[in-house]
């Protein structure tokens, strides 16, 4: 058996809404473990959770709970009992295996009923380690190892390393939202931080077939099942088959608003969603100027015809900075794939950047949209739910 410590960091901030919120983070952490219930123990303190964990699927365990949202840093610790012997034994044990050639000890007393302080405890366990380790020296500024004991009520961590996690809130605590999802780079970075910030996400894409082809849809999905290990543990991706909107959507007299008001029927289909699905909010991966349709003008268009809030958490981002994100995450290679969603194949030679509201309506004006849009939202649209692993299509009741 190995342990893991598992800290919450900002959870602890949180006032009325920190025992909810370490409740639905050790229930996320569950779920991503839940295939190995038999080899895991979990135990839980005030400001942390220990896992106890099988050696043969430690390496599992550990690399699974780094996807998880709300994890402030991990150690991997040897627990002792609060006996001074047993202590110094961890401590010594972790200094064997190094092969740091300066140390710091650092001493936290957690419950200061314990009868030795951290000063003391520092003077007689230096000592030790330095006459086990021959090769070791005292650095206190800037040591190869530092090795930590924290003193607890019943018992004692040590540990010498803390891996930085995800942070961010559990999902789950922030309610939901609807990810317009594309097969691109900026849209799975764009659900992804919005996850970070405690919000399960489901996604809604847009098909144009026969312009669109098998492979773009396979990517979307690929996509949504990258994200899938952040996201929480039950989830929806709903394909919307776009195509009669976007043949009404030719009879437009000017062209240049052709893919301003794409968008608006995107959003449009997205409230009506979102609204019958429980989403509190729609999310998109726009980034300010990135290309010549998405200005503060064209958002404002956007905007205009979305009762729900639009999150877009990459607005500020330059492309360098969501690609880089979109590396982390794993998303990268399938969104650089060359098979094209709805928007890229039918940007106008010149779409207008600065598109005004009254002109996106008054183009709007002469469309049958109404009756096509309502069709679209009660029939042409599929919803898959995440369960166990793979998307699984919802029947219709
Ligand atoms: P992305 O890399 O996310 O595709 P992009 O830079 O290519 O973004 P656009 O194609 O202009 O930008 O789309 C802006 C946003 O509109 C996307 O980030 C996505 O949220 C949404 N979107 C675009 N096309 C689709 C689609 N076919 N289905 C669902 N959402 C879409
Ligand atoms: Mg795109």
């Amino acid at each position: 058996m190995k342990n893991i410590l598992v800290r919450y960091g900002e959870l602890t901030l949180k006032g009325n809404n920190r025992n909810h919120f370490i409740t639905k983070l050790i229930q996320n952490i569950k779920f991503q473990l839940k295939e190995f219930k038999e080899e895991v123990v979990y135990t839980k303190d005030n400001n942390s959770l220990t896992l106890g964990v099988k050696e043969e699927v430690f390496d599992q365990v550990l690399a699974r709970i780094q996807n998880v949202f709300g994890i402030y840093s991990l150690s991997i610790i040897e627990k002792s009992s609060l006996d001074f012997d047993e202590i110094a034994n961890a401590v010594l044990k972790i200094a064997e295996k190094s092969s740091a050639k300066t140390f710091k000890l650092e001493v936290f007393r957690k419950d200061k009923s314990y009868p030795i302080t951290s000063t003391e405890m520092k003077q007689k366990l230096a000592p030790l380690v330095l006459k086990n380790n021959q090769h070791l020296k005292v650095d206190v500024h800037h040591p190869e190892l530092k090795i930590e004991v924290v003193i607890k009520k019943d018992h004692a961590d040590i540990f010498d390393s803390r891996i930085n996690a995800l942070k961010g809130l559990p999902v789950g605590v922030s309610g939901k939202g609807l990810s317009l999802l594309s097969g691109g780079i900026d849209s799975p970075v764009a659900s992804f931080l919005t996850m970070k910030r405690g919000m399960t996400v489901d996604f809604l894409h847009f098909m144009t077939p026969p312009h669109t082809s098998a492979e773009a849809l396979t990517k979307v999905f690929d996509l949504a099942k990258i994200v899938a290990k952040y996201n929480y543990n039950r989830f929806s991706l709903f394909i919307c088959n776009f195509t009669p909107l976007l043949e009404e959507l030719n009879h437009i007299p000017n062209q240049t608003y052709k893919i301003n008001i794409m968008r608006r029927m995107f959003v449009r289909i997205a409230n009506q969603l979102a609204f019958k699905t429980n989403s509190k909010a729609i999310i998109t991966g726009e980034s300010l100027g990135q290309v010549a349709s998405q200005t503060i003008e064209s958002i404002n268009t956007i905007n205009s015809v979305s009762t729900l809030p639009i999150l877009r958490p990459v607005l500020t981002y330059d492309k360098e900075e969501i690609i880089k994100i979109s590396k982390q995450i794993g998303t990268y290679e399938t969104s650089i794939l060359p098979f094209d969603d709805a928007c890229s194949m039918f940007v106008p030679k010149n779409p207008t950047t600065k598109p005004k509201l009254r002109e996106a309506e008054f183009n709007e004006k002469d469309l049958l949209w109404e009756e096509l849009l309502n069709h679209t939202v009660q029939n042409l649209i599929e919803e898959f739910v995440w369960i166990n692993g793979e998307f699984v299509k919802k029947e219709e009741e």
